[in-house]
């Protein structure tokens, strides 16, 4: 595991993928094998898996703890379509060095991604193994190179809930588990090997003294079925099961989040059944909607909900690295979303919320693909993209008008930890 950044360097750090039936041998969905021992140095991460109420025992015994209420931050940080187009996929002896070959596409952005406490994206597409052919659109097939790279760059969250989760059938599905199963500190989101372990494996991270449970559902599989008797190898939008899967999961958790793949293709406005499926969510007591699929920015919102609180809401990040040709520039430009949350004796809140416009560049060719944040794109890097062919006006100050007039205030144009150090 790498070292992570930590608000508080005695906190300890569990990832926790908690199981009614299994234990810490459990190999599968992303579970962790436990490290008993929690004697590290301080700031280094411990890692558990413990049944629910030895979680519970475990963080209330503590022999230091302080006379005062404690009051808890986390960082999260979203981002949307992680898509490999036929442009980015490099030719097999580019890729030969094996999980670097694709670090470069975010290094610009690495830093955002390993300072937030939980990094969530949303990947696009499936990793269904060299022997069925890699391959962009229509029926992606992304090198395992790329889910490398996601690793390398700090994620901890990854969204496979999504339309093109069929492109290569059960087996492409089947072959990404078994790839994710090889890392074993990401958990991964909306597809399962049985439906036991999809009721009882629930995602939940616990990090800085916060729990934090994820759900994740797709609209659909682009009309490739699923097969008849594994209906629950992708996490579908179904009003009934989702009520089901979030009240089974909310008691576990402080803050639950839920990913969901949703939304009208490249359109700005979110759509009446966006907005519908959102009020739902919120009345269940979901703490944050991710949204993506929509391939470009949607907006941010706060929905208040029956018991009084209230749910953030991103109804699209568009996408996060795409060489997608169709209605550029606005597929150019994604989001990523921050949030810090604070729990005290009053409860739990986000403190802060924004998006940070991002951006793929790559030049002619479709060389050199890198995701900025849009505070360190330059007039010089804009005058190389390779998309200023049929966009003529692209420039860091058009991508900033373009998130402006979708974001309004909730766009961010700095990096938000260097705020937060400075507190
Ligand atoms: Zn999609």
């Amino acid at each position: 595991m790498r070292v992570k950044f930590f608000n508080y360097p005695a906190a300890l750090f569990f990832l926790l993928l908690l199981s009614c039936s299994s234990g810490p041998q459990d190999t599968g969905h992303g579970v962790l094998a436990a490290e008993t021992s929690q004697a590290k140095a301080p700031g280094a991460e411990t890692l558990l898996v413990l049944p629910p109420q030895e979680l519970a025992a475990a963080s209330r015994a503590s022999p230091s703890e302080p006379a005062v209420d404690p009051v808890d931050y986390l960082t999260l940080i979203a981002v949307g379509d992680n898509m490999f187009h036929d442009e980015l996929i490099l030719p097999a002896g580019a890729a030969a060095v094996h999980g670097t070959a694709y670090d470069s596409c975010y290094a610009p952005v690495k830093s955002l991604i390993e300072k937030a406490d939980i990094a969530f994206v949303n990947q696009e597409t499936v990793f269904a193994g060299k022997e069925s052919g890699y391959s962009g659109y229509p029926l992606f097939n992304t090198p395992e190179e790329a889910g490398e790279a996601l690793v390398a760059a700090g994620f901890d969250v990854v969204n496979h809930a999504t339309n093109h989760i069929m492109d290569r059938g059960e087996k492409g599905i089947l072959n990404t588990m078994d790839f994710w199963d090889m890392h074993s500190e990401i958990a991964y989101l909306g597809i399962h090997r049985s439906q036991e372990s999809r009721d009882t494996k629930l995602v939940i991270i616990e990090k800085n003294s916060i729990t934090v449970g994820f759900l994740s559902y797709t609209y659909g599989t682009n009309f490739i079925p699923l097969p008849q008797d594994k209906p629950y190898l992708v996490s579908l939008i179904d009003t009934e099961v989702m009520a089901r899967e979030i009240a089974a999961i909310r008691p576990h958790c402080d803050f639950l989040v839920v990913s969901m793949h949703w939304g009208t293709e490249y359109e700005f406005d979110y759509s009446p059944v966006q907005e519908n499926l959102a009020q739902f969510l919120a009345d269940n007591q979901v703490d944050l909607i991710i949204g993506h699929h929509p391939h470009v920015l949607q907006k941010m919102s706060t929905l208040k909900r029956k018991d009084g609180g209230t749910t953030l809401c991103v109804y699209s990040l568009g996408n996060f690295l795409a060489a997608q040709k169709t209605m550029r520039p606005r597929t150019i430009l994604g989001g990523l979303l921050y949030i810090r949350i604070k729990k005290d004796a009053s409860g739990i809140n986000v403190e802060e919320a924004g998006i940070i416009p991002v951006l793929t560049h790559y030049e002619r060719g479709y060389t050199g693909a890198r995701v900025y944040p849009l505070y360190d794109y330059t007039e010089t890097l804009a005058e190389k993209h390779g998309a200023r062919t049929d966009v003529p006006d692209l420039s860091p100050g058009s991508f900033k008008a373009m998130a402006e007039r979708v974001l309004g205030d909730d766009l961010l144009n700095h990096d938000p930890f260097k705020t937060a150090q400075s507190r």
